[in-house]
């Protein structure tokens, strides 16, 4: 800890700059000041924000990166080696300008570099020529981990980049493209493109010199995306897209209640439940309910809310004040229908807001995805798994879901029924490897490939292997 104390400590109360990277051009003039989630008055910098003749002038200038695969693969490990060497200032960015702890932060790094190293052994393997241009358009929740993701797949198949991260962090974009140019990926192949999604990503989405597209975001926006490819692109075009989830998890009579519950703390509040994999709506066998209900509360009211720079911090803030207020008038709605099991009490200023438990019928009461720390509980009866398995299914979001149970066969009939990307079995429900447990969703919760897995990188070349 003291190691990455003294690392990260000079970047507290530094400030960043986004600025539009285009090969060989020059600034635009708006700037935008962002702020820390967990305190309002920290600037923690300010953004450029790209605009639609930057768009323009970006894609004129993109170059696929013509490198050979051997050189592709060395300069992307340079890449990671970079990024290791940065953690301090990456873990203060991820902390100040998403919110995230530090947990989260060292998540975001590891899976940041596993994708660089794990796409650059591919690229050395890769026997097909690149599509051409990749855009590349990013969320804010895994800022560094998600953006690097897209970035590295798209540039170790040789495509040019044109990367747009979300708007709420495109400091940590930026000094994520610093580091990848460092290492000596060419400014034409990788070119950062800060700003909004009607704008920058509208147009990107709309250009006919795209060849393909990498999206990480709601279900919604894909769909805009995927309506404005069909109408401008040609036809074909692939959109690689990662969508949301209405997660659960089932916890049967033969749980074991201590490891459960420590689960769903991790599945449903890390992060502050701003994680597309995030649990969302717990099924608990009615039998048990009572009794791990109130463990479940009990717990819940040990986590301590605050700020991600702190060591002891379990759950940080939400992104944006707009988030905040759209989940008070959610839980208001619950409490005046006498709905709400659990909450707690929220830190001064800040977009926080407090693990909440709140009672529904089943996951069919749920009318979106939740983003933040709200977890749903529904109860069960005995003969009642397969009508919680249908409406689970019934959701059409398909990303990831959980059981807790110590009934072999009951945890193969649940596997064998259950349409989702990631199945997670008496443990929480969060987290990838990449390479060996890529992740990805089903229906509307994404296209597959699985991202950091086999055939992720194929799909950015001209020649995909199957999906
Ligand atoms: P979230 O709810 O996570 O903010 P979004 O889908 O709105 O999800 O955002 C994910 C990314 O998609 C962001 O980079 C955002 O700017 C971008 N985006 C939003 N709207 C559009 C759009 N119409 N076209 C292209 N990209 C968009």
């Amino acid at each position: 800890l003291a190691e990455i104390e003294a690392a990260r400590a000079p970047h507290r109360a530094a400030r960043f700059e986004a600025v539009p990277l285009i090969a060989g051009t020059a600034l635009p003039d708006e700037v935008l000041e962002l702020r820390n989630p967990a305190d309002p008055r920290d600037v923690v910098g300010t953004v450029s924000p790209a605009s639609a003749a930057d768009v323009d002038r970006a894609l004129a200038a993109a170059r696929p990166w013509d490198a050979d695969p051997a050189t592709r693969a060395e300069v992307l490990r340079r890449a990671a080696d970079l990024y290791e060497d940065h953690f301090g200032a990456i873990f203060a960015i991820v902390a100040r300008e998403a919110g995230k702890s530090l947990p989260d932060a060292v998540g975001e790094l590891r899976e940041a570099v596993d994708f660089l190293r794990y796409y650059a052994g591919q690229a050395e393997t890769l026997d097909a020529p690149p599509r051409g241009v990749f855009a590349c358009i990013s969320p804010w929740n895994f800022p560094l981990a998600i953006f690097t993701g897209q970035v590295s797949a798209a540039l170790a198949a040789g495509n040019a980049v044109l990367a747009k991260p979300a708007e709420q962090t495109p400091l940590i974009a930026h000094y994520a493209v610093g580091l990848l140019h460092e290492a000596g990926v060419p400014r034409d192949a990788l070119q950062l493109l800060p700003g909004d999604g009607a704008t920058v990503g509208a147009a990107l989405t709309a250009d006919p010199r795209v060849n393909g597209v990498a999206f990480t975001g709601s279900t919604e926006t894909a769909r805009i995306i995927a309506r404005s490819m069909a109408e401008n692109m040609a036809p074909g075009t692939p959109l690689i897209a990662e969508t949301g989830g209405l997660n659960a998890m089932i916890v049967d009579s033969t749980a074991l209640p201590e490891q459960a519950v420590r689960d769903i703390l991790a599945s449903s509040f890390q992060s502050a439940g701003q994680r597309c994999s995030a649990l969302r709506c717990l099924y608990v066998q009615e039998d048990i309910a009572d009794g791990f209900l109130k463990m479940l509360t009990g717990a819940m009211a040990e986590l301590r809310l605050g700020d991600p720079w702190d060591f002891s911090t379990d759950v940080g803030p939400l992104i944006e004040a707009a988030a905040k207020e759209d989940f008070a008038a959610y839980i208001a709605k619950a409490r005046a229908e006498g709905r709400v099991i659990w909450e707690g009490d929220v830190p001064g200023a800040g977009h926080f807001l407090s693990p909440t438990l709140i009672r529904v019928p089943g996951i069919a009461a749920l009318e979106r995805e939740i983003f933040g720390p709200v977890l749903h509980v529904a109860t069960f009866a005995a003969d009642e798994i397969d009508a919680v398995i249908g409406a689970i299914n019934a959701t059409g979001y398909g990303l990831t879901f959980g059981l807790h149970s110590r009934i072999d066969d009951r945890v193969q009939h649940v596997a064998d029924r259950l349409a989702v990307g990631n199945l997670y079995v008496n443990r929480n429900q969060i987290g990838a490897i990449v390479g060996s447990q890529p992740f990805g969703g089903e229906g509307l919760s994404g296209t597959g490939p699985k991202a950091g897995g086999p055939h992720y990188l194929a799909r950015f070349t001209a020649r995909p292997a199957p999906a």
